[in-house]
């Protein structure tokens, strides 16, 4: 089965599993995704009521996410729940499947069923500023998670350093490839973390072109991150370029996927460096059998246990502890900025394995050592 296929069936199964929580009556499944209608807010607030908290009532987070395609949404998802559930809160997650209207109106009902803090995903960095006001308008507060929500006025943004990543990929791929004709397979055009990517690779990049190293021969979004659109793209660079190409910069493992599929099909998988982001098995394999040159793991437990841990704070009216500003074109938004760190299949073992993020038989299936 083709990488994209696979991604989507994934989401496919997680619609799925949303619809039959909302047909049989808002309960939680042990992944801790719960299904939500208006119809059911009454009892999501007479549940939280009847347990113990602090001020005598339950805390519930709304978590409007875009996605579920790529595999690290549903680890940050599970252990977001999971975090919260421990400091005795409880979440309602909404998946809103790339789709803009979808985010806000599953937002506003989050919003109507009075959650005490909403945590925001964003499909599209734009639009989701309504969400913002119109939680705002409710008194309730929003973390913008991992992706920025930008013409707002938004409360706090917790992520990695992305301009950072975007330098890690493309340190990467010039280390392999010092010159020649470069590829880039951006991510989506409606995602701030794919600018901040693009912002990172050509802070690198750019010095080079100037010298005459390199050449920018293709440099495009892919659609929603779809790695069906990646893999159009990279036909296209190829056929434009009649497969002369030295080296391709793609801003995530999906994209990457879709990418050394491309490759593959010209024979040219594993000869030409590729990068990747998020630590995902596949490209965990790809990297440890050659055909992905690095991905960039972002620890996603201390993203979401930090997310849940000031979400919780949020919704009491106590301090973040944010120690950071990034201007979302309306205003510098208290910021906190977790690190990322760069892997290849030197250091998969001693990073993505040694933390548990990926298992070290699964990395090495395909493997012999
Ligand atoms: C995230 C990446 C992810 C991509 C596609 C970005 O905003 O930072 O980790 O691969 O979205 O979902």
């Amino acid at each position: 089965m083709k990488r994209w296929m696979k991604n989507s069936g994934i989401a496919a199964a997680a619609m799925v599993v949303a619809v039959s929580l909302t047909a049989c009556g808002g309960s939680k499944a042990s992944s801790g995704v719960e299904a939500s209608t208006p119809v059911k807010a009454a009892e999501t607030a007479a549940a939280a009521t009847k347990a113990p908290s602090k001020d005598g009532k339950k805390i519930v987070i709304g978590l409007s996410m875009d996605t579920l395609q790529e595999e690290r949404w549903q680890k940050d998802r599970d252990i977001f729940v999971e975090e919260a559930k421990k400091l005795g809160a409880e979440v309602n997650v909404q998946s809103a499947n790339s789709d803009d209207a979808k985010q806000i109106s599953q937002a506003e009902n989050l919003i109507s069923q009075g959650v005490n803090v909403l945590v925001v995903i964003p499909h599209n960095a734009d639009a989701s500023a309504a969400i913002v006001e119109k939680a705002h308008a409710a008194g309730i507060k929003v973390l913008s998670y991992d992706r920025l929500i930008t013409n707002s006025d938004l409360d706090i943004y917790l992520s990695f350093d992305n301009e950072k990543v975007g330098e890690m990929q493309a340190k990467a791929i010039v280390e392999k490839a010092p010159k020649g004709k470069y590829v880039l397979i951006e991510g989506a055009d409606t995602d701030n973390n794919a600018h901040l990517f693009q912002k990172g690779q050509m802070n690198i990049l750019d010095p080079l072109v100037k010298k005459g190293d390199i050449q920018i021969v293709f440099n495009q979004w892919s659609k929603d991150w779809n790695p069906a659109a990646a893999l159009a793209n990279m036909e296209n660079a190829l056929t434009a370029n009649k497969n002369q190409i030295d080296a391709v910069v793609a801003a995530n493992d999906g994209t990457a996927g879709g990418a050394i599929q491309a490759l593959t099909a010209q024979g040219l998988a594993g000869k030409i460096p590729v990068s990747g982001q998020d630590a995902e098995l596949a490209a965990a394999q790809r990297i440890v059998e050659g055909t992905q040159t690095m991905t960039v793991y972002k620890p996603i437990k201390k993203l979401a246990t930090k997310a849940a841990e000031i979400a919780i704070k949020m919704a009491k009216g106590e301090d973040t502890g944010a120690d950071k500003k990034v201007n979302n074109k309306k205003m510098d938004v208290p910021s906190i900025l977790l690190e990322p760190i760069a892997v290849n299949k030197d250091n998969i073992d001693s990073t993505v394995i040694a933390d548990g993020f990926q298992k070290k038989e699964d990395v090495y299936k395909n493997v012999k050592k």
